[in-house]
């Protein structure tokens, strides 16, 4: 017992002044006013939606994704709501020079970067690995190799303004989800390069943050579309979302988890019961819905 208690109030106390010691400030719009942002993957989904509160909080934004009338939209209403500035690159991902070339833009108009956000995915399938590996090589470009390739064009500008790089990936970058193989593998990828690349950083004594955001089921009419009919959850709101990815790379968190309760137990489930989470995956699927 009084060894448990030796052991124990030294640690509680550890415990306790690394909490308070890391406790994240609170937000505040103003640590964004006037910040020099890119934003990929925005003429859709959480990217616009991110694009909007950015344009609300008076940033400059350029923005990224294939589809130029899209972009022009959205571009158009980040000037309405207040953006300091907003322009857009339009191209495809799978094209290996467009990361360096969306960068250089920005340099070009800036000369400088605060925050790079790497949201984009190429469209893949929901259903049994079907042995495509050309698919997976493609994806890998596209919501892999893109972001390293666009962090490695910005990093220069993102050291000298002591920066942030938020990474979007999901719960299927941190544990194996049934009918998703190639995503789920990019996700994955993401977690790897960038926990490695944010502790060289520290190491390095360079103050750019990298945020990774584990996201659960959103309601972005892509992902509606692609799962619905198999996984019957509610999805969470992808405004609430976007706002809550924004706010996790001003406050320069290690990881975001949202919706952040159900995500949190079943992160917790998969540290401590793996086996009980891959079950309680595979028996919330309606598979009688999928046809191979
Ligand atoms: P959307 O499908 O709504 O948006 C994807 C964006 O990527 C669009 O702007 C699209 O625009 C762009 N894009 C697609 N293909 C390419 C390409 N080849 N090159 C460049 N850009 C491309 O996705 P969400 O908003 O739902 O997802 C955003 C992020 O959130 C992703 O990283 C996703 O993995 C993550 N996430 C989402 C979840 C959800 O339930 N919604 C759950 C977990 C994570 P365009 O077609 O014009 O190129």
């Amino acid at each position: 017992m009084g060894l448990l208690l030796k052991v124990f109030i030294p640690f509680l106390g550890l415990a306790l002044a690394f909490y308070f010691y890391s406790a994240p400030k609170n937000f505040d719009e103003e640590m964004l006013r006037g910040k020099r942002v890119i934003v990929t993957g925005a003429s859709s989904g959480i990217g616009e939606q991110m694009a909007y509160h950015l344009a609300r909080m008076e940033t400059h934004l350029l923005l990224t994704a294939r589809t130029e009338a899209r972009l022009q939209k959205v571009v158009q209403r980040c000037l309405e709501l207040g953006a300091a500035s907003a322009s857009y690159v339009s191209g495809s991902m799978e094209d290996t020079t467009l990361p360096e070339l969306v960068v250089k833009e920005a340099e070009n108009n800036w000369g400088g970067l605060d925050m790079l956000i790497l949201n984009h995915i190429g469209s893949s399938y929901f259903n049994y690995f079907n042995g495509d590996v050309e698919h997976v090589r493609k994806l890998l470009e596209i919501n892999f190799l893109s972001y390293v390739a666009m962090t490695t064009s910005a990093l220069p500008m993102l050291k000298e303004s002591e920066g942030s790089i938020v990474v979007v990936s999901s719960f299927a970058g941190k544990t194996g989800i049934p009918l998703f193989a190639p995503y789920s593998a990019t996700k994955f990828a993401l977690d790897g390069f960038f926990s490695s690349l944010r502790q060289e950083l520290i190491m390095d004594k360079v103050n750019v943050s990298i945020t990774l955001c584990v996201l659960g089921y959103i309601n972005t009419e892509s992902a509606v579309r692609a799962i619905s009919h198999v996984i019957q959850d509610t999805p969470a709101p992808k405004e609430e979302c976007a706002l809550e990815i924004v706010k996790s790379g001003a406050l320069r968190q290690r990881e975001l988890h949202y919706p952040p309760r159900a995500l949190g137990i079943l992160l917790l489930l998969r540290t401590i019961a793996p086996e009980a989470l891959d079950s309680l995956i595979r028996s919330s699927y309606r598979m009688e819905n999928i046809r191979r």
